[in-house]
């Protein structure tokens, strides 16, 4: 054999985790007190391997970021080429580049149409960013500055800048940051536990805060069409549908965070269309280049245009419209269409579901849900619930599955292009695992 030896592969193994302890600050990790690193270092498809040779079944896809799976040499082919071609180039202005153009032009093919405009972004965060900014903008230049607060919910995650963080509802990712960007509203969280009837508490409660803060105040709504972070969770039926109508009633924006639903995860090409709610602004960003680069897109809808129609736009950040994230990106929604796989997400998201399903039985499993290929299985241990999720985890991960556990809940979120037998091999192994939670 010509490649390294077992012995070699340990050593170069335990090396790599001590320099990574000594020296890397990990995104979500403790300061001081690391884990033992899991290195990977090759893909191809629904499989990962770390740097011992151990191979991993990925039933999250990093983190949502990867419909078309790992190792795809079309990719490298695209970013190699644009690199070659001309690396980048500042938009700021009145610069442009011809992949970002394509790329804008091909979203709004694609998209509802009422969409009318794209920003690129380097990623979710970001993403939330301009379309808050954005959003208060639009209503400041029509000469109502006055509405600037933002209803957002409780669960929701919408990244990790000055606005994003202010808008996301999850107390452990806000707490010692001092004070955050003000002028954020907190909603119920849209969750109704095995299947209860909560849409009208919900509906009610938006109409009561609304007329609490008054119509005139408010600049828009920000959610996502299902919770990710928060723990994968659909809404009821009904329920988007019902927001869209009050907020247009008080002429209100609605910013849908399409940063997981977009390309494919629940079976279209943006989870709006599946819950029939047209936004006024759509973020972008991980399955648009399937992350193989960082890249965004933040669509902006007809209504925000009449608004904003003149005004300075003075916000944007050095690598947006970067011709390599679009080249690839372009490259990417190729991939999805030529294979088909927005339909394979419905599919196998159902043969997923129905396999965890039975899991309700068990006492300190809360819920099993899941739409397209989001899903969670989320537990009940009283006090001990997130460390029986972190559990399960690192158990999974022993036995060459990767999923995550999310607060209470384990989430799921495989490559769109994970074959049968992966998807039952990770059922079996998740299964046993959350068995002995
Ligand atoms: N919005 C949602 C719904 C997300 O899930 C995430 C990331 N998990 C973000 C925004 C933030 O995106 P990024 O990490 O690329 O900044």
């Amino acid at each position: 054999s010509t490649g390294p030896s077992g012995r070699e592969h340990d050593d170069r193994a335990r090396r790599l985790a001590e320099l990574d302890v000594r020296t890397v600050i990990h995104p979500h990790s403790v300061i001081g007190a690391p884990e033992e690193p899991l290195i990977l270092e090759r893909g191809d498809g629904a499989m990962v391997w770390d740097v011992t040779g151990k191979a991993y079944i990925d039933g999250t896809c990093g983190l949502w970021q990867c419909p078309v799976g790992h190792g795809r040499p079309e990719l490298a082919e695209a970013a190699a080429e644009q690199i070659a071609k001309l690396e980048f180039y500042s938009s700021f202005g009145d610069y442009s580049n011809e992949p970002s153009i394509r790329l804008a032009e091909r979203l709004l093919e694609l998209a509802p149409p009422t969409m009318r405009r794209v920003f690129f972004t380097n990623g979710g965060s970001e993403g939330n960013e301009t379309a808050i900014k954005l959003a208060r903008l639009a209503h400041h230049h029509a000469g109502r500055p006055e509405r600037s607060v933002i209803l957002a919910r409780t669960g929701g995650y919408h990244g990790m800048g000055g606005g994003s963080l202010a808008a996301t509802g999850i107390d452990r990712l806000r707490a010692g940051y001092g004070p955050l960007m003000p002028g954020i509203e907190f909603l119920a969280k849209p969750h109704a536990v095995r299947g209860a009837d909560v849409t009208d508490a919900l509906i009610a409660e938006i109409e009561e805060r609304i007329e609490r803060i008054g119509a005139d105040r408010i600049a828009a709504f920000v959610g996502e069409p299902v919770l990710g972070v928060g723990g994968m969770v659909p809404p009821p039926p009904d329920y988007w549908p019902r927001v869209q109508e009050i907020l247009r009633r008080h002429g209100i924006l609605l910013i849908l965070d399409e940063v997981v639903t977009a390309f494919g995860r629940i079976g279209h090409w943006f989870g709006c269309e599946r819950y029939d709610v047209e936004p006024d602004i759509i973020v972008t960003a991980k399955g648009l280049s399937s992350g193989y680069i960082p890249m965004g897109a933040v669509l902006v809808g007809e209504r925000v245009l009449d608004l904003a129609g003149g005004a300075a736009f003075l916000h944007g950040f050095t690598y947006n419209g970067h011709p390599v994230g679009a080249a690839v990106a372009l490259a990417n929604i190729d991939i999805l269409e030529r294979e088909g796989l927005l339909a394979r997400a419905d599919r196998l998201g159902r043969r997923l579901l129905d396999a965890l399903k039975p899991l309700e039985r068990l006492d300190h499993v809360l819920e099993v849900r899941g739409v397209g290929m989001m899903l969670g299985v989320e537990l009940d241990r009283g006090p001990d619930t997130a460390a029986a999720a972190a559990g399960v985890q690192a158990r999974a991960r022993a036995d060459g599955v990767i999923v995550r556990a999310s607060g209470n809940t384990i989430v799921l979120s495989p490559p769109l292009v994970i074959d049968e037998q992966q998807l039952d091999a990770l059922t079996r192994v998740l299964t046993e695992h959350v068995a002995t939670a």
